[in-house]
């Protein structure tokens, strides 16, 4: 659908839940926050619904995030449940990798269609710094068989920032390595990623440049949504850069989320006003849903507005709370 801004909206972010084995510095405490309940957290049936309505509102790619969404009990059974619905064209995964190894073909056969690996570092230090959990061995083994069992798109996401600063290009030669895409992610000012600086696309670029050669900015587009993309001499993915902070890319913007009590929301820096879970548990039909949701998508606001937005619009969850 077309929202009030004249921007296509076609992308849906899915948080299946709030929890993670994780602890990364820049998106959860080191205690945990405090989990929802069962009963607050969509069920498989209320997603479906939710997904049913997107695709009439001309949404046809999914993404499932969480916290970690391999946590979500029957995963892969929620994944065949939204594949088999008519008009969903991409479904993907986000995820840190842990358990994703011994899930992957159950994923793929269920129709997953492309899975992005979190690896903010190759070091194993700064990776049980980072994530305050050990399993840098166990994630790296998730990528290479990834690839291995041919999912249609397998991509690296990093978030650069002091503490990997030396290890971006060693991030980034797994483009090199293996014929993944490896996307670098700007630190945005969304919950505990307030208190990092991160490092932005130039300097990373130039730094990239220095040791492997010109990058050629890619024409084609790839994957879901506001990624650009390079290629270097020699490698055989691309090197992405998602840079909401250097290089503010809203007018384009094609997404929207929904967290996993089902808060629909229609810009990351911005609280929700539009619970889909208490509307459907109110008895709303599909229709109505639909145009409820319809409502909320029209009034996506313009910009992030990251630097300005303070006070009650301001989204006061953590990026583990709202799927990233
Ligand atoms: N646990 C899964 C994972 O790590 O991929 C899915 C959820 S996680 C919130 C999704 C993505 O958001 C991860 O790639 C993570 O690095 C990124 N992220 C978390 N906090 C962020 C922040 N403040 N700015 C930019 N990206 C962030
Ligand atoms: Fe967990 Fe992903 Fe957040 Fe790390 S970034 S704490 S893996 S939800």
């Amino acid at each position: 659908m077309i929202d009030q801004y004249n921007r296509t909206i076609d992308y849906l972010r899915i948080s299946v839940t709030d929890r993670c084995n994780f602890r990364c510095v820049y998106c959860m405490p080191e205690e945990g926050v405090a989990q929802l309940c069962h009963h607050d957290i969509l069920t498989f049936d209320e997603i479906i619904k939710i997904c049913k309505s997107a695709v009439k509102l001309g949404i046809h790619r999914i993404k499932i995030t969480g916290g970690e969404p391999l946590l979500r009990k029957d995963l892969e059974h929620l994944i065949r449940m939204i594949h088999e619905i008519d008009g969903i064209h991409e479904l993907t995964m986000t995820t840190n990798g842990y358990y994703l190894e011994e899930r992957l073909e159950a994923l793929k056969e269920a129709g997953i269609t492309g899975i992005n690996i979190s690896i903010d570092t190759l070091d194993e230090g700064a990776f049980e710094n980072i994530t305050r959990h050990e399993g840098l061995e166990k994630v790296v083994s998730s990528l290479r068989k990834a690839i291995a069992i041919q999912i249609p798109s397998v991509k690296v996401n990093c978030v650069p920032m002091k503490q990997n600063e030396k290890d971006l290009c060693q991030i980034a030669a797994l483009a090199k390595e293996y014929p993944v895409h490896v996307r670098f992610i700007e630190m945005m000012p969304i919950g505990l990623g307030e208190l990092f600086q991160g490092i932005y696309q130039d300097k990373i670029l130039s730094q990239l440049e220095r040791i492997y050669g010109i990058a050629r900015p890619c024409r084609e587009r790839l994957g879901n949504g506001p990624a650009r993309y390079y290629s270097f001499p020699e490698f055989q993915g691309k090197i992405g850069f998602i840079s909401a902070m250097s290089h503010e890319f809203c007018e384009d913007c094609n997404r929207i989320r929904l967290t996993a009590d089902g808060d629909l929301k229609l810009c990351l820096n911005y609280g929700s006003r539009w619970n889909l879970r208490d509307f459907i548990r109110s008895g709303a039909s599909e229709k109505q849903l639909t145009e409820y949701m319809y409502q909320a998508i029209y009034h996506k606001p313009r910009r992030h507005g990251f630097l300005e937005i303070k006070g009650c619009e301001k989204e006061i969850r953590k990026m583990a709370g709202i799927g990233g």
